[in-house]
């Protein structure tokens, strides 16, 4: 999603697409949790301008498939991408990375945006190009170990039964090697 900057007027301006299941599938391809995409992503995002910088509030919804880290059983989850940012002009940008270099306590505040606060890209020329940006959100929301329920209890490390269907009746409480050592210590 690319705007303009000169479209964004006083008011601000709301802008609603979805990405095709596609192109979710291909971010979401290379994270090590192996999820996929089960549908697309819908997108809501809202711009404001103050001089030349944009504020960005954007709220996604991504429809995902994966598989539980535990026991492996499916999951499909509609998972929230939520977000808020300033676009700085590069060249405002790299001002104020000089300032911020020189001089800590000096944070430019705006309005009611408290810019020392808020997450701060750049971007050149008139458009700014949201797809970059939400690619990388939509990664960094991710879930690294997804469960298929809170509490999973996972699979047996013996004979592999999915213990949320009843125990197996498997021994497994095999003494951790790291503890054995621990084991022969007398306690005086
Ligand atoms: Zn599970
Ligand atoms: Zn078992």
């Amino acid at each position: 999603m690319r705007v303009n900057i000169d479209e964004i007027k006083e008011a601000g301006i709301d802008r609603r697409w979805d990405l095709p299941r596609e192109t979710l599938d291909a971010i979401v391809a290379g994270d090590r949790a192996g999820w996929r995409a089960s549908g697309g992503a819908h997108v809501e995002a809202r711009f404001e301008k103050l001089d030349r910088r944009v504020f960005v509030k954007v709220k996604a919804a991504a429809e995902l498939a994966g598989e539980c880290s535990r026991c492996l059983a499916p999951i499909a989850s509609r998972l929230p991408v939520a977000f808020e940012l300033t676009l700085v002009p590069a060249d405002e940008y790299e001002e104020k990375e000089q300032v911020a270099a020189g001089d800590k306590a000096h944070h430019p505040v705006a309005g009611s945006f408290d810019l020392a606060h808020a997450e701060e890209e750049a971007y050149t020329g008139k458009v700014v190009d949201l797809d970059p940006i939400l690619r990388e959100q939509v990664v960094l929301a991710l879930p690294g170990y997804p469960v298929c329920q809170e509490g999973c209890k996972g699979l047996c490390s013996i004979c592999g039964k999915n213990l949320n269907d009843g125990e197996c009746g498997c021994d497994r409480k095999v003494p951790d090697p790291r503890w054995a050592g621990l084991a022969k210590v007398k306690l005086t």
